[in-house]
């Protein structure tokens, strides 16, 4: 925690135009927090985090995207009872993982914030994973920098409203990286210098996250900055043990019925090298899909709260433990925060 002196500082420093803490935020107590839709939050606010989660997913394509192509009002109605449910289970925050071009819509995830009373977190970014088929066409042309400069002005507001971002959102495919990819995780660097936003990257495989923290590092970026998002596509533990060691958050997204196994073999891995403390847990679920009826087969976000945490008990994780897991990591890992290599 820091104190008031140093955080005033540590703003100032941010510099005009980029301060990545609201200045109205500075006089509360701890200084510390996370954006969400609703303006900051202290990050012991967030209490049991789905850190990686889906409200509505368009897979048409940056090229044909459009908010055209659903009905916000049958959206809404459908993800509320879904959204509803699970509050009423124990979470509190939800973190939505839709990039723009895929379907994010803030106002949408504003208007769930407030009529379910989770806390909902939104992202700034491009997602350069699925062979570039959701990257707009400004990656390609413009630099690293130009990128960053939209993303840093999305961080005060997106698409006209002053619904903040409160994560970066990335992500590549297997190593090695493309060169549009490669400069999605340049643009990312730049940005989090600039706003302190936590960087979230979608991974193929473990060599495609060595290579990030690479890039990362080349701008002065900690690993502490950045978000494994699906480490579980990597089967070999010893690249989330190095990764974490290093700083990093690893996220094991995918916990479902059938991959219970496996995460639990993860999670099992990294705690006993006395490394959860760089771990989050969720379950990629959800979503309305744009484009199918009523919206296809919207999954709920129950699993967690209903069945694994009782099975991580049963496989002797201690209540501090699971609370390290959904409370104090999520809380960490996004609190806005410049994190220097
Ligand atoms: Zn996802």
């Amino acid at each position: 925690m820091l104190s008031r002196r140093k955080f005033i500082n540590k703003t100032l420093l941010a510099g005009a135009g980029a301060c990545w803490v609201p200045r109205a935020y500075c006089g509360h107590a701890g200084h510390e927090a996370v954006m969400t839709v609703n303006g900051p939050v202290h990050p012991g606010d967030l209490q049991f985090t789905l850190s990686h989660e889906h409200i509505m997913v368009d897979f048409i394509g940056a090229e044909k995207v459009s908010r055209d192509r659903y009905n916000t009002e049958e959206v809404f109605n459908t993800a509320l009872p879904i959204l509803q449910d699970v509050k009423k289970k124990g979470c509190l925050t939800f973190i939505d993982c839709t990039p723009a071009y895929l379907g994010r819509d803030v106002q949408l995830l504003h208007r769930l914030s407030k009529a379910t009373g989770l806390h909902i977190i939104t992202n700034t970014g491009c997602y350069g994973a699925a062979g570039e088929k959701y990257l707009p066409g400004y990656v390609y042309a413009e630099t690293a920098e130009q990128i960053a400069s939209r993303w840093i002005i999305e961080s005060s507001g997106i698409d006209g409203t002053e619904i903040r971002p409160g994560f970066i959102k990335t992500g590549v495919d297997k190593a090695p990286l493309t060169a549009a990819q490669r400069k999605v995780i340049d643009a990312a660097a730049i940005t989090h210098l600039a706003t302190g936003l936590t960087i979230g990257v979608h991974t193929g495989n473990g060599e495609a996250a060595k290579e990030q923290l690479e890039i990362l590092r080349s701008r002065g970026v900690s690993p502490s900055a950045r978000i494994w998002i699906h480490a579980q596509n990597e089967g070999n533990n010893r690249y989330h043990i190095d990764a974490a060691r290093q700083g990093s958050w690893i996220s094991f997204d995918g916990v479902n019925p059938e991959s219970k196994e496996a995460h639990i073999g993860y999670l099992k891995a990294l705690k006993t090298e006395k490394l959860l403390d760089h771990v989050l847990v969720s379950q990629d679920s959800g979503w309305y899909h744009v484009g199918e009826p009523r919206g296809g087969d919207y999954k709920n976000y129950n699993y967690i709260l209903t069945d694994f945490i009782p099975a991580l008990r049963q496989q002797g994780f201690t209540k501090g433990e699971i609370n390290t897991l959904f409370i104090r990591n999520p809380g960490q890992a996004f609190t806005l925060s410049k994190r220097l290599k």
